[in-house]
């Protein structure tokens, strides 16, 4: 099916009268984040980027599509998990009795516009880290249920994005239940769009829909085509065996003397998770307020036990991540961490790049 352009603002206003929070891409801080929206007119509309290592800029463009940039820094990961959220309190009555209240979650009708196929994988992956079956956490799950995501299928990667290579992008698949609610593609004067689940088929049932033509189908494959020739790959190799085998590699060291260990590439990951927990005692040291807040592999302090770090230096912390990233996690979750963003390559202040760092690492590997 096909909706014009001036249909959008529509879908908005129909979201908002269902009693959804919108939240779209919009241009701050010279990129694009996540943030409420209520107008179309809020988003980047005649706008591209370019990313390279370590580098990121928007550009005005002539044209007048809205969705024409690849991901800017900002996943939908702190939408869903907190960058810093209290999880309970505890405080000490006149008796001395300790007694603890959990944080109460006021869960709110979210309603993502815009979200990418390699962050769609993401919110997969952390739906299998945040809900497993016997240790769900409340405080995603309570965000997660209320959440409508309204996907875009991507037109024009950045230099460093490599979803094809992953498997993760650049359109969203198109089998039911994939996490996407609603999947749009850009064309010049409007969007192709699929219902994937019910609640999406009943939002796009209150808009004007026409039935798409074979030259919009057509327009769209091209798109498809296009957005699928990206500059960096992984290698075709078994990365996942091969970095557990290359532990002594030297070439963790090379790339650690460039790393700065200021945890960039875990922040803007969509699907790291690592976190610290803080106890905060109020000054009438009667009561505490306890934090979970977003941590990295690459702080000193995430590897300290019992008076030891035991990964003191970076190339054992740089090692700790990519082999998490690309080899334990595929026991713990049955696929890789890594779903070809390319963010940890364009906000990387040094410009690693980890699909070099896999490269260096696994095809140096002698069976
Ligand atoms: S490791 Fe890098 S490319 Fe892979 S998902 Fe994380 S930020 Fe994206
Ligand atoms: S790889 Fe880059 S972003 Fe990540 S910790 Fe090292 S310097 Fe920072």
């Amino acid at each position: 099916m096909f909706f014009k352009t001036d249909q959008l603002q529509h879908l908005l206003d129909n979201l908002q009268a269902k009693g959804y929070t919108c939240i779209g891409p919009q241009v701050r801080h010279e990129t694009i984040i996540y943030d409420e929206m209520t107008s179309v007119e809020q988003l980047p509309q005649g706008i591209n980027d370019l990313q390279q290592p370590g580098s990121y800029s928007l550009n005005a463009t002539n044209g007048s599509k809205y969705f024409d940039w690849a991901n800017g820094p900002q996943a939908i990961k702190p939408l869903l998990f907190l960058p810093k959220e209290k999880l309970w309190s505890s405080a000490q009555d006149a008796d001395g009795k300790i007694s603890f209240s959990a944080v109460k979650h006021e869960a709110k009708k979210l309603a993502i516009i815009g979200v990418r196929a390699c962050d769609i994988a993401a919110l997969k992956i952390h739906d299998s880290h945040f809900l497993q079956q016997s240790f769900i956490d409340p405080y995603y799950q309570a965000r997660r249920q209320d959440l409508l995501i309204i996907a875009v299928n991507c037109s024009r990667p950045a230099d460093t994005c490599f979803c094809y290579s992953t498997g993760d992008g650049p359109f969203v698949p198109s089998l039911l239940k994939q996490g996407a609610d609603i999947v749009l593609t850009e064309l010049q004067d409007g969007f192709l769009v699929t219902a994937q689940t019910e609640q999406g088929e009943n939002i796009l049932s209150e808009l004007a829909l026409q039935e798409s033509t074979a030259e919009q189908r057509a327009e769209s494959e091209r798109i498809k085509s296009n957005a699928s020739k990206q500059n960096r790959q992984l290698p075709k190799l078994d990365i996942k065996s091969r970095l557990f085998e290359e532990l002594n590699n030297e070439a963790w060291h090379n790339i650690a003397e460039k790393c700065l260990s200021c945890g960039n590439c875990t922040s803007v990951c969509p699907t790291c998770f690592c976190h610290s927990e803080n106890e905060v005692p109020e000054l009438d040291g009667k009561s505490s307020s306890h934090y979970r807040e977003w941590d990295s592999c690459f702080g000193q302090g995430h590897s300290y036990i019992h008076g030891i770090t035991i990964r003191s230096d970076t190339s054992q912390r740089y090692r700790q991540w990519l082999t998490h990233k690309f080899s334990s996690w595929v026991d713990q979750y049955g696929r890789s961490g890594c779903v070809g963003c390319g963010r940890c390559i364009t906000w990387c202040p040094v410009a690693i790049d980890v699909t070099e760092s896999v490269a260096q690492i696994v095809e140096k590997h002698h069976d």
